[in-house]
């Protein structure tokens, strides 16, 4: 299988992001090979949306590579990625986080995950609203195998950079809010087309994929 030559898209990419903040390259839908390239060009950290897929490339690929799942996750496919998987982006519910706490029991794992929370002003985005994941965080008593390391959230897709940015700023407020105290380490946010104003707001993780891998 052929691929285009991706190594000066993913520098360039790198290159445009400070260096305390972590890029995760959103591979889904791009092949192994594709992957292969951006991974011999330094990069380490992959992230898929399906379990599916992540599950049929990452015994293909080096096992120095970090996969995080950054899509929906159904609580019956946790027990396929916990034994490998390094941050779970998506937790969209207290059901979901206990049923990774106990597949990564299951795998003397302790697993770091984010709380997906819901910014933009669309419907079918997943996640606690502000004021749910508020309220949960302030009364969490901590796991034995999960570490809630953070949170994730997408803006809504639009060119109002405006709206955008406001959008990050509240979860980057409830991120603050909580860090101290809970020990967090990453505020996900930010994809090609917002990323740059993510880390103006804030943003120490963005999650790039076709800034990278779209020819
Ligand atoms: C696909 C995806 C991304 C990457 O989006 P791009 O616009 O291709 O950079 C980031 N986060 C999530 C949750 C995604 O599903």
């Amino acid at each position: 299988m052929t691929v285009p030559n991706l190594t000066e898209r993913y520098l360039s990419v790198r290159n445009s992001i400070p260096s305390h903040v972590v890029l995760v390259a959103v591979s889904k839908f791009h092949p192994v090979e594709a992957i292969q390239q951006v991974y011999d060009a330094g990069q380490r950290i992959f992230g898929e949306n399906r379990v599916q897929e992540m599950m049929e490339k990452q015994p293909l690929l080096p096992k120095d590579i970090e996969w995080h799942l950054i899509g929906t996750l159904q609580s019956n496919k946790v027990k396929y990625i916990a034994p490998f998987v390094s941050l779970i982006h998506s937790v969209d519910s207290v059901k979901l986080l206990a049923e990774i706490d106990k597949q990564a029991k299951k795998n003397n794992r302790v697993i770091d995950c984010l709380l997906e929370v819901y910014i933009a002003k669309e419907d079918s985005k997943h996640g606690f609203n502000l004021q749910e994941a508020d309220t949960f965080l302030s009364t969490y008593t901590p796991m034995s195998n999960t570490h809630i390391a953070g949170l994730m959230g997408m803006a809504t897709n639009t060119s109002e950079t405006e709206q955008v940015r406001n959008e990050f700023r509240s979860l980057a407020s409830l991120y603050k809010k909580h860090q101290q105290t809970l020990g967090f380490k990453y505020l996900s946010m930010g994809m090609s087309n917002d990323y740059k104003i993510a880390i103006e707001e804030g943003s120490n993780m963005v999650r790039i994929g076709s800034s990278i891998f779209k020819a």
